[in-house]
């Protein structure tokens, strides 16, 4: 067992947090983004940047190649599907993807949005992690936080109507 603290405060006792995710025994910030019977979307919690979505497995994997033929067509059709959103109702124009293997989670993406004020910290892989320190030290106030739920709140919506 871990102890996690959520963004409410709340100190929550998991074995996987993804598992608790999926389970729906803890509440990522903003709720779910998407959700299929392979992958679950939703905003980082730690990370405050408007349209950064996680793509995660359902199933306790943490290996591209342990997904098996309906997930990896579900996921590139969700990466597909979630890209277009942040384009069209968040006007983003490039996103990094980043996903690590030797996670505590499960197999996860992460749809990073490039914005104008990143630059200051250098391009491509090495400018992330300044990235995200910086949106953690410096956007986590509650005016940018509405504006993060809010950008969820588009994602979702614009990908409810896609699929129709
Ligand atoms: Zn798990």
């Amino acid at each position: 067992m871990r102890n996690i603290r959520l963004s409410s405060g709340e100190i929550a006792q998991v074995d996987c947090l993804s598992c608790a995710i999926i389970s729906g025994q803890v509440k990522p910030n903003g709720g779910v983004i998407i959700e299929t019977d392979y992958f679950h979307a939703h905003q980082d919690v730690a990370y405050p940047i408007k349209g950064l979505v996680i793509l995660a497995s359902k199933r306790h994997i943490h290996c591209f190649d342990e997904l098996n033929n309906d997930e990896k067509l579900d996921y590139i059709n969700l990466l597909t599907k979630i890209r277009q959103a942040q384009r069209e109702v968040l006007g983003i124009e490039y996103v990094y993807y980043f996903y690590n293997e030797d996670t505590t989670h499960h197999f996860h993406t992460w749809m990073v949005p490039r914005y104008e004020w990143m630059n200051a910290f250098g391009r491509s892989v090495e400018s992330l992690r300044p990235v995200l320190l910086h949106a953690r030290n410096n956007l986590s106030n509650e005016e940018h936080e509405k504006e993060v739920r809010e950008a969820i709140e588009l994602l979702r919506e614009s990908i409810k109507n896609r699929s129709l």
